[in-house]
């Protein structure tokens, strides 16, 4: 048997929010009460002689239009370069859900194909969305572009549990969004889990204390007890806004720090 690929995982954080209200962050957590606010990452693998870039993070721009106000280091294709991955000639970017701080710079991968789940995709262009609640963390202008990527055959779907390539596993969790997915990978020191916004915060795999905005409370809930089985170690858990994983995780290089870090290496708490 051929041995899994080991694949190098970077986070890039793209943004941060210095505090949040608690409200925002737990479901019937205090909206007068400010906690640690959110970090924003997408991600990049390298491993089986590929290169995977993971969401696409967001910009000032849209950011003002959605009345976010986070602080923004970076556009995360100008990270990548930074680690020799040219956003341009990119072949392949897997979407995690098409919230807009996921999708929001998808023309900066112009020869990329896409991959998503189906569920994300139903999910942001039907009846769900007749429902303002559903569409809270969802920008139009984004979801049109997710469409125009359908016809220009740059959409690759995907139902449920799927390899992607050896070592890389795409994962559909659901709840948080109806097309929540995550990522296994295959690393030097076991299989890590991006959880993308399946966690946000490890305080939902460590004490089950649910997020604030979701599709489905059940299948988020029960989302967290199935990552925390299928990682078996806290630590090969990287929950998606945790400011935490900035902390622990090491540099990708020299001048990179707090802005690409290594996820394959081990953290330090
Ligand atoms: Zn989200």
């Amino acid at each position: 048997m051929t041995a899994l690929p080991e694949y190098e995982i970077f986070a890039i954080r793209y943004a941060s929010q210095a505090l949040r209200a608690e409200g925002h962050t737990f479901l019937g957590g205090d909206h007068n009460k400010l906690i640690p606010g959110l970090d924003f990452f997408t991600y990049a693998l390298r491993g089986g002689g590929r290169t995977w870039v993971i969401d696409t993070g967001f910009t000032p721009e849209k950011a003002a239009i959605m009345g976010r106000d986070y602080a923004f280091q970076t556009r995360p294709s100008a990270a990548l370069a930074k680690i020799g991955i040219d956003a341009a000639s990119a072949t392949d970017v897997i979407l995690t859900h098409a919230h807009f701080d996921h999708v929001g710079t998808l023309a900066d991968y112009p020869n990329a194909k896409f991959h998503i789940q189906d569920e994300e995709m139903i999910h942001v262009t039907g009846r769900d969305m007749a429902h303002k609640p559903f569409r809270a963390a969802y920008y139009p202008g984004d979801i049109k572009e997710l469409i125009d990527l359908v016809y220009a055959d740059r959409m690759v779907f995907h139902a449920g549990d799927v390899t992607l390539a050896p070592g890389l596993e795409f994962i559909l969790i659901g709840g948080h969004a109806r097309g929540q997915a995550i990522l296994r990978v295959h690393t030097a020191r076991g299989w890590v889990i991006l959880a993308s916004d399946a966690v946000h915060v490890f305080e939902e795999v460590d004490e089950e204390r649910p997020f604030a905005i979701f599709y489905d409370l059940f299948v988020m809930l029960e989302g967290y007890r199935r990552i925390n089985r299928m990682a078996g170690s806290r630590d090969l858990i990287v929950p998606g806004h945790d400011a935490r994983i900035t902390k622990a995780y090491p540099a990708a290089g020299p001048g990179l720090e707090g802005l690409v870090l290594r996820l394959d290496l081990p953290p330090v708490w």
